[in-house]
């Protein structure tokens, strides 16, 4: 049966959509058009340069795993890139990707794509094939430059600074960093790996997530190759495993890694983690380990304040030559104060609107582009976290918004807990009063004409309200 480009499209996108979000599907996927279907080799229409390195970079291992699915091996993809030369009176022209001859060296999309499979080489692969140099798994971009300093994450860059002038040499082993997922773990952690590479290329250095370390480990246990998997870190200088709480529970892997653990420590080699807690919250992993982790510094990164959010707003755009107006990045930075990942993926998708649009970047469109992301949220602020947000925030106990209590800042906490809950959920008074230990629905609306009495006449209480929107609002998922 002989197959065209739409409908051979039309089953990638069934295998993409399959997994992934739904709005990357939206924005990466929906404005791709299929142009044609010739020898196994389709090629795809991209709405902007910006767009096909976007897809380059985060969506290859999908798009692989659709043409493979739908094409088989033999299949390849072609892009070609609609260029906007940004005057009115100048047609769009097209750029094929990969550039006829050239698709070997120049590393761009079909090359990248047929590539993929090597790069997953496992350690023991690697290391029975010593002639191959060693990679060190480290993404070029995470370097202590692109690393905006800010109070929130001081010591830790410090500390991961002068491990990397002397790893293995400071007190500083194992260094241990941890914090909130989008926090900047696994850019520091890079950092101290490319600043080591740049000024003593001859460490052996090895950045893997636990997550894959755990793989590749099963992998070497299925295939009888333990040692050779061990041998492998146990030549490394500078060790960096990402993620550590992925561990948990997982014994033979926690036992393998103490071994390595103790082996290069002894040998005076740096070892670097990150985990998403400190040390005393790691459920599931042995006490031995964790014993372990506390021999050298454990430092936390925490959330970045206004100034260091814009910062780093600042910074990215620049290295991606990217020119975004000040007060839009101001607007982005205050709006969304959760982490920098989801910051980025804000940034991300404005800039995908203004691409697909054609429009310059600016505060309305940033507004808009926010509210779309935020209502989409907003649905899902229920009253469980509007009583947990605002009970962390009054420093109560989530019982005592339930409870009959009558003290004063207790009141005015569940006050305000359900005027959000009125505010922002669909629930009706009476079922809001319900889930407030039972209260009837005239004093949920006591409770808000409280509230809105209160952020008249006391500032404090006003700047109080404000805080707590953001915290219920931008709870964004790009
Ligand atoms: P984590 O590993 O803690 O989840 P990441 O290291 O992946 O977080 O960081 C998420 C994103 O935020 C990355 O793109 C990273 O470059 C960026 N980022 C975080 N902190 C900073 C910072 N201080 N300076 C510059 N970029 C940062
Ligand atoms: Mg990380």
């Amino acid at each position: 049966m002989q197959l065209d480009c739409h409908s051979v499209w039309n089953n990638c996108l069934r295998y993409i959509k399959a997994s992934t979000s739904e709005q990357s599907f939206r924005t990466w996927f929906m404005p791709i058009v299929p142009l044609k279907l010739v020898d196994q080799v389709l090629t795809i229409q991209v709405p902007s340069q910006f767009f096909y390195e976007w897809l380059e970079e985060h969506y290859v291992h999908l798009l692989r795993g659709a043409i493979d699915q739908v094409l088989g091996k033999e299949g390849r993809l072609e892009y070609s890139v609609i260029v906007d030369q940004g005057s009115a009176t100048s047609q769009p022209y097209t750029v094929n990707y990969p550039e006829k001859n050239t698709s070997k060296q120049n590393g761009t999309a079909a090359s990248n794509y047929r590539q993929n499979g090597s790069n997953f080489s496992t350690p023991q692969q690697e290391a029975s094939a010593p002639a191959k140099p060693h990679d060190p798994q480290l993404n070029p971009n995470y370097t202590f430059d692109t690393f905006v300093e800010g109070d929130c994450n001081r010591l830790g860059r410090s500390a991961g600074y002068a491990v990397a002038q002397k790893p293995g040499v400071t007190s500083f082993n194992p260094l241990m960093v941890y914090g909130g997922v989008g926090l900047g773990k696994t850019h520091l952690v890079q950092a101290i790996g490319n600043e080591i590479k740049r000024d003593l290329p001859d460490r052996r250095i090895y950045y893997v997530s636990s997550e894959k370390f755990t793989n590749q480990f099963i992998e070497a246990l299925r295939n009888n190759r333990v040692q050779d998997f061990s041998n492998f870190f146990l030549e490394m200088d500078v060790l960096i495993l990402d993620d550590v709480q992925f561990l948990a529970n997982k014994e033979k892997t926690q036992e393998i890694f103490f071994h390595i653990f103790n082996h290069l420590h002894q040998s005076g080699k740096q070892i670097i983690m990150t985990s998403d807690c400190p040390p005393r919250d790691l459920r599931g992993l042995q006490e031995r380990l964790l014993s372990r982790f506390k021999w050298g510094l454990t430092a936390d990164l925490q959330q970045p304040d206004l100034e260091t959010r814009i910062a780093i707003i600042q910074k990215k755009m620049q290295a991606d030559g990217i020119d975004i107006p000040d007060d839009v990045i101001e607007y982005l930075a205050y709006s969304v104060d959760t982490n920098i990942r989801e910051l980025e993926g804000v940034i991300i998708s404005l800039i995908a609107h203004a691409s697909l649009n054609r429009r310059e970047i600016d505060l309305e469109l940033a507004k808009q582009c926010l509210k779309h992301i935020v209502s989409d949220i907003e649905t899902e602020v229920g009253v469980d976290f509007i009583q947990k947000t605002v009970s962390e925030f009054f420093n109560i106990s989530l019982d005592d918004m339930k409870a009959k209590t009558r003290k004063k800042e207790i009141v005015i906490a569940r006050q305000v807990a359900m005027y959000f809950c009125k505010e922002y959920t669909n629930h009706s008074l009476k079922s809001i009063g319900f889930h407030f230990g039972g209260r009837d629905h005239s004093t949920v609306i006591h409770a808000v004409q409280s509230v809105n009495d209160m952020v008249t006449i006391d500032s404090k209480m006003k700047n109080a309200v404000e805080s707590l929107k953001k915290k219920l609002r931008v709870r964004v998922t790009v």
